[in-house]
């Protein structure tokens, strides 16, 4: 009888999501067990569930230089980036209900767009350059006086490209034009100022950062219009209503905490492997391009076009080798939508199902990176030996 030794497994997918630190879940455990009050509660259990996150939230506006106040918990990045873009519109005179997003913006900005457009709002995209970049002039030139809010992202989750938000963010006050940014993947891993940002609206999100899936804030900055998508008890200063996720806020903090202590250090750790992994990929593996920019980019991000490669069949194979990657396509019911980031790059549908994205974080060594480069080197060569498949079978997988 032979010894089945445990499959090897490399997870390079933190920017889908991250595991829970040790710490974090040691934090968060008094929060659910003895200390389970509703913060919202006037005795001794409610007062210290209200007291952990007051407390909290100092460190969160401490991590995003701004006051207490103007940290909103919510449940999610995704409800964040609603309540942000949904929330600041509805409050739009009538002559002010033009919206801009850029085009690479995740789909929980892009599709409160296109609710917004369900009421009569007009939105519209901002292009980018072939590195997913937006370009100050591209937004001059899309900015008009009906303009109410603008939103771009920190740092795009599919290729890593980061945006100039700093010089959009100074743009927008001079222009008088509310300014929202994504920064869900790049809080806790690059420095995110609300003050040197610019920004009035700012969205992040616990699970890219080591804490557990379920809280997210949103900072508003003071005075800026933003209408609760959630009524009912008047928590967060009436910006949300719902009881508390104390266990999560509390664990959310921690995780804030610990990123401000390790932040610097592991950011250059990650741009080291990373560029190292870049390196060895485009020198090894014949046809392969990296997507995104080059040194704009996030410090764990690398994302490739390996041409003649379909991303679903190489997904497939890296998993069967404990490899987790991902193409940043949302993939439902059996359809391989092309992703809108890759399109936004000028890529057209074919090259756009060729685009794999390895994401780094705390757990990834060298080691990981090595075994992966293996597979992938044996793995893309078996699949451009396969007979080319046609479009429908794509479609059909
Ligand atoms: C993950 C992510 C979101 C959504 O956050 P959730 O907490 O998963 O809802 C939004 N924007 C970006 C850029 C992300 O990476």
């Amino acid at each position: 009888m032979g010894i089945i030794l445990p499959m090897r497994q490399v997870y390079l997918d933190y920017a889908a999501t991250t595991p829970v630190d040790p710490r974090v879940r040691k934090a968060m455990e008094p929060y659910l067990k003895q200390e389970f009050g509703n913060p919202s509660s006037l005795h001794r259990w409610g007062r210290r569930a209200r007291l952990a996150i007051d407390s909290v939230r100092e460190t969160l506006a401490q991590a995003l230089g701004c006051d207490p106040a103007e940290i909103c918990f919510v449940s999610s990045g995704t409800e964040s980036c609603n309540l942000a873009i949904i929330g600041c519109a509805l409050k739009a005179p009538p002559n002010r209900r033009h919206i801009l997003l850029s085009a690479v913006e995740h789909h929980c900005v892009l599709d409160a767009g296109k609710w917004l457009e369900a009421f009569g709002y007009e939105v519209e995209l901002i292009p980018v350059d072939s590195y997913g970049q937006v370009h100050l002039d591209a937004v001059a030139e899309h900015l008009r006086d009906e303009t109410w809010l603008v939103s771009v992202m920190h740092a795009n989750n599919e290729i890593g490209t980061l945006q100039p938000v700093e010089a959009i963010g100074r743009l927008c006050r001079e222009r008088g034009v509310w300014f929202h940014v994504d920064a869900v993947q790049t809080f806790g891993l690059l420095p995110v100022s609300v003050d040197t940002i610019g920004c009035d609206l700012l969205s992040v999100s616990a699970h890219k950062i080591y804490a557990p899936k379920g809280t997210g804030a949103l900072y508003v900055r003071a005075m800026t219009p933003l209408l609760p998508l959630m009524v009912g008890g008047g928590q967060e200063r009436d910006r949300r209503a719902g009881t508390e996720n104390v266990a999560g806020i509390v664990a959310f903090a921690e995780a804030v905490r610990i990123a401000q202590q390790e932040r610097e250090q592991e950011a250059e750790r990650l741009r080291d492997l990373r560029d190292r992994f870049i390196q060895a990929v485009l020198e090894t593996i014949p046809e392969t391009s990296l997507t995104g920019h080059p040194t704009e980019r996030l410090p764990g991000s690398a994302h490739f076009r390996f041409r003649g490669v379909p991303a679903d069949s190489l997904l497939i194979a890296l998993d069967r080798a404990g490899i987790g990657a991902s193409s940043g396509a949302a993939c439902s019911a059996g359809s391989l939508e092309p992703s809108h980031v890759l399109l936004a790059l000028g890529w057209d549908e074919a090259s756009a199902q060729e685009g794999v994205r390895f994401s780094l974080g705390r757990g990834t060594t060298w080691d990981d990176l090595e075994y992966t480069l293996d597979v992938l080197q044996e793995q893309i060569k078996r699949i451009r030996q396969l007979p080319a498949r046609t479009a429908q079978e794509m479609v059909l997988h």
